[in-house]
């Protein structure tokens, strides 16, 4: 088990919560916060899942941070009610892409986890299934670690555990962890703001479906 401690960029869906069981495993206990951003996601329920299964995992010091202010400054359908949400998976670029978020997320995580002594950060990005959201490449996260480090003059490690997995890789490994039930029935992951299955039509309940079904497939032969 590592010594120090880690940051987890935390939406409550089904990424992240992987990510946080396995950075509870990783880091220990008592040595892993979370943090997790409002910024006007069209379903507030996020935030509220987030604090639900952060407080089920037992961490303490879990900071909320309110970016509410950012859709004066895109138009991602993510943040718009009034738009609707893409269908299109085959779209190069989907319309609930919030541009800047992840490195925006990342910046304050940074800032935030520096204070504390912190060096690694943990986040679900995953160029696999990147589902064309260019801020979730290995490239991106790379780049935006170096900037990182010379912005604050700190040598911090973004780490992306789920990068090369694609979705059915990323059920597995929660199945490894022991968390694949409490995953499935508890996190968010819904465009819609349903918990769970979710609403089962959005882009992103058919990804998560898709690899469930995919893993648990491959699980029974
Ligand atoms: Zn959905």
């Amino acid at each position: 088990m590592k010594r120090e401690k880690a940051l987890v960029v935390f939406s409550g869906g089904q990424d992240s919560t992987t990510c946080l069981a396995q950075a509870l495993l990783d880091y220990g206990a008592g040595n892993v916060a979370c943090i997790t951003f409002h910024y006007g996601q069209r379903h507030g329920r996020e935030v509220e899942v987030a604090r639900q299964v952060a407080a089920h995992f037992g961490v303490a010091d879990h900071k909320f941070i309110n970016l509410d202010w950012y859709s004066q400054v895109t138009d991602s359908a993510l943040l718009n009610p009034q738009v609707e949400i893409g269908k299109d998976a085959a779209a190069a670029c989907p319309n609930t892409v919030v541009d800047g978020r992840n490195m925006l997320f990342l910046l304050i995580a940074a800032v935030y986890a520096k204070r504390q002594g912190i060096h690694d950060i943990i986040i679900g990005v995953c160029e696999t299934d990147f589902s064309g959201y260019p801020d979730c490449r290995e490239a991106f996260v790379k780049s935006c670690n170096a900037t990182l480090n010379l912005a604050m003059d700190y040598e911090f490690r973004v780490v992306t555990p789920l990068m090369r997995l694609t979705k059915a890789e990323t059920w597995a490994l929660a199945d490894r962890l022991g968390v694949l039930e409490y995953v499935a029935a508890n996190t968010l992951t819904c465009y819609n703001g349903i918990v769970g299955a979710g609403c089962g039509e959005c882009p992103s309940c058919l990804l998560r479906q898709r690899g469930y079904d995919a893993y648990m497939a491959g699980k029974k032969k």
